[in-house]
């Protein structure tokens, strides 16, 4: 399946220069969504995974599903400000922007196994700073996995040493 036929490419968004890879159009077509989900589960499932965390939001509508694929738990990595509990917090720069992403001091158990997944990697700096975060819960990182990788910008140069995959590559 041709997933770019999907995702819509909108240009200058959110700011001049940026080409956004608008996802919602894939989202909305149900065979779509779920063949992505399937694909991308086939690309991890290979390996030892005990629970995937994904950045909001859009981190959401790909790692939860693969979560519940796997039947493995999902854990949120969420903006500052967002979680109930006891948190640790790191700054983050976007391609646009920055930020601060948050989890919940006890959303990971020492030695668990995480995967990470989000929509699109593009610099790597959302991911870089949910590795450091899963890191400090004592997590280990078995990999990282994408709908869209933005192979232009190098960001999956960042991941010395871990294993990082993506369906659809621009
Ligand atoms: P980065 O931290 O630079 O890898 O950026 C990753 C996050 O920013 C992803 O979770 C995307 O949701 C969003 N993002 C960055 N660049 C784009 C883009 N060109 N199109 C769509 N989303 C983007």
């Amino acid at each position: 399946m041709n997933f770019k036929e999907y995702i819509r490419v909108i240009p200058d968004y959110p700011q001049p220069g940026i080409r956004f890879k608008d996802i919602t159009t894939l989202l909305q077509n149900g065979p779509v969504y779920k063949e992505a989900i399937d694909q991308m589960k086939a690309l991890i499932q290979e390996k030892e995974i005990d629970v995937i965390a994904g950045p909001e939001a859009r981190g959401f509508v790909i790692g939860a599903p693969l979560a519940y694929a796997l039947g493995v738990g999902f854990i949120p990595i969420r903006k500052s400000g967002k979680l109930p509990g006891e948190t640790i917090e790191a700054d983050y720069a976007l391609e646009y922007g920055k930020d601060k992403l948050a989890m919940h001091t006890d959303a990971i158990k020492p030695g668990q196994k995480v995967l990470i997944a989000d929509d699109l990697l593009a610099t790597g700096g959302t991911i870089q700073t949910s590795i450091d975060l899963i890191k400090q819960l004592g997590g280990d990182i078995v990999g990282a996995a994408f709908l869209i990788e933005l192979s232009y910008l190098d960001g999956r140069s960042k991941f010395d040493g871990i294993d990082v995959v993506s369906l659809v590559q621009y």
